[in-house]
């Protein structure tokens, strides 16, 4: 099913120019269009849904999708919960990102924690990933998510290493409003903001996802292993057993801006050589060490953010309405940063067969 991409304004955003799509097509023998999805040598990439052919999609509200419905098309991530796939609603065309996480324990118990998952069905913003549905099926926990076709910022950092500050700025405008909405309408702490949690698109936009999930995992005993991971991008007050507030997520997107402009883990461990001997280590380095702080290579308002971010005294960070305008964010607005382009240049990593 070739469609002329002539015909919608949207397929521009990604097609290389029409000798090339000839080239591709014909030498490299992989590159074809089948409805709405993009595939080359490269992957899969969405470049439109077909509204005006496919029954209307399916929204958040419409509380309808099944299993049975949906068109399993690739794995797309793995986190220490579960699996990520890439399906295709069969009636509607429409993309979902379907995570899938197995559990270990009582149906009753299971049963119990899709239920208090459901939190992140309830968050409607343009800058917070839309979760369709969630249930438990057969000894696992389904979520059916909005699909981003570029992927998580852990997946962007490691194609491009550090990101510049003007684009760190665009994203980081993003987050903020997603965490303004999160803490200030919604009152919830997001309580695990990392780069995979942050995913991003063809269109330039940033999402956050998966909200309280690995802490109601984690509080389920047989899935204590959520916690394994080097890094911890969690507070010093939450690491300590405290009682921590919005402003824990504060920290943790201090130390994940950090971390987009050096290209590393905001903490380094006493022996470089040996490296972390494990995540407690870790944990114990970021509440009995002073705050980390961005080298002076970095410019003084993105240095004066990041110490906005990580006082080790909570009250003492900003909020993330005070941040969105903090001069760092300020700086860069008026250049129109092109985050589609930057995301698009940078290539989907989900997309390698
Ligand atoms: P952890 O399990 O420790 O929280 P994680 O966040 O990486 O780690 P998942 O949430 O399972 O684990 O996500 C794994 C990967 O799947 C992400 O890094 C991202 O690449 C991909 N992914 C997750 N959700 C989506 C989505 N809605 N659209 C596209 N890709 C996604
Ligand atoms: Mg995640």
């Amino acid at each position: 099913m070739k469609k002329d991409s002539s015909m919608n304004p949207n397929l521009k955003l990604h097609l290389p120019p029409p000798e090339e799509v000839s080239f591709a097509f014909i030498t490299r023998g992989g590159t074809f269009i089948d409805g709405d999805l993009l595939v080359n040598r490269d992957g899969v990439r969405i470049v439109s849904q077909a509204e005006d052919e496919s029954p209307p999609p399916i929204k958040p509200s419409d509380n309808h999708l099944s299993l049975a419905d949906l068109d399993s098309i690739k794995v797309i991530g793995k986190g220490n919960g579960g699996v990520v796939q890439l399906v295709r609603h069969k009636w509607t065309n429409q993309f979902f990102a379907l995570k899938v996480i197995q559990m270990n324990a009582e149906e009753s118990r299971c049963r119990l924690v899709a239920q208090e998952l459901k939190i992140n069905q309830l968050a409607q913003n343009p800058y917070i990933v839309v979760c369709y549905q969630i249930f438990y099926d057969n000894g696992a926990i389904f979520i059916i998510l909005e699909y981003m076709d570029g992927g998580s910022l852990a997946d962007l950092l490691k194609k491009v290493g550090t990101i510049l500050e003007p684009y760190l700025a665009a994203i980081c405008y993003q987050v903020l409003k997603g965490l303004i909405y999160l803490h200030h309408e919604e009152h919830v702490i997001h309580r695990d903001l990392k780069p995979s949690n942050l995913l991003i698109n063809h269109r330039g936009e940033v999402k956050i996802t998966d909200f309280g999930v690995s802490a109601i995992l984690a509080s389920t005993s047989d899935l204590a292993h959520s916690f394994v991971g080097t890094y911890t991008f969690m507070s010093p007050e939450r690491i300590s057993g405290g009682k921590y507030d919005n402003k824990s997520d504060i920290w943790s997107l201090g130390l994940v801006l950090l971390e987009c402009a050096t290209g590393q883990f905001p903490y380094t461990p006493p022996d470089k050589d040996k490296g972390w001997e494990g995540f407690f280590d870790v944990m114990l380095a970021v509440v009995e060490l002073a705050s980390p702080s961005a080298p002076e290579q970095f410019s003084p308002e993105f240095c004066s953010f990041i110490s906005s971010c990580l006082h080790k005294d909570p009250q003492q960070r900003s909020s993330a309405r005070e941040l969105l305008v903090h001069p760092f964010i300020k700086k860069f607005e008026h250049l129109d940063v092109d985050l589609a382009a930057y995301f698009n240049d940078a290539g989907s990593p989900l997309a390698t067969f």
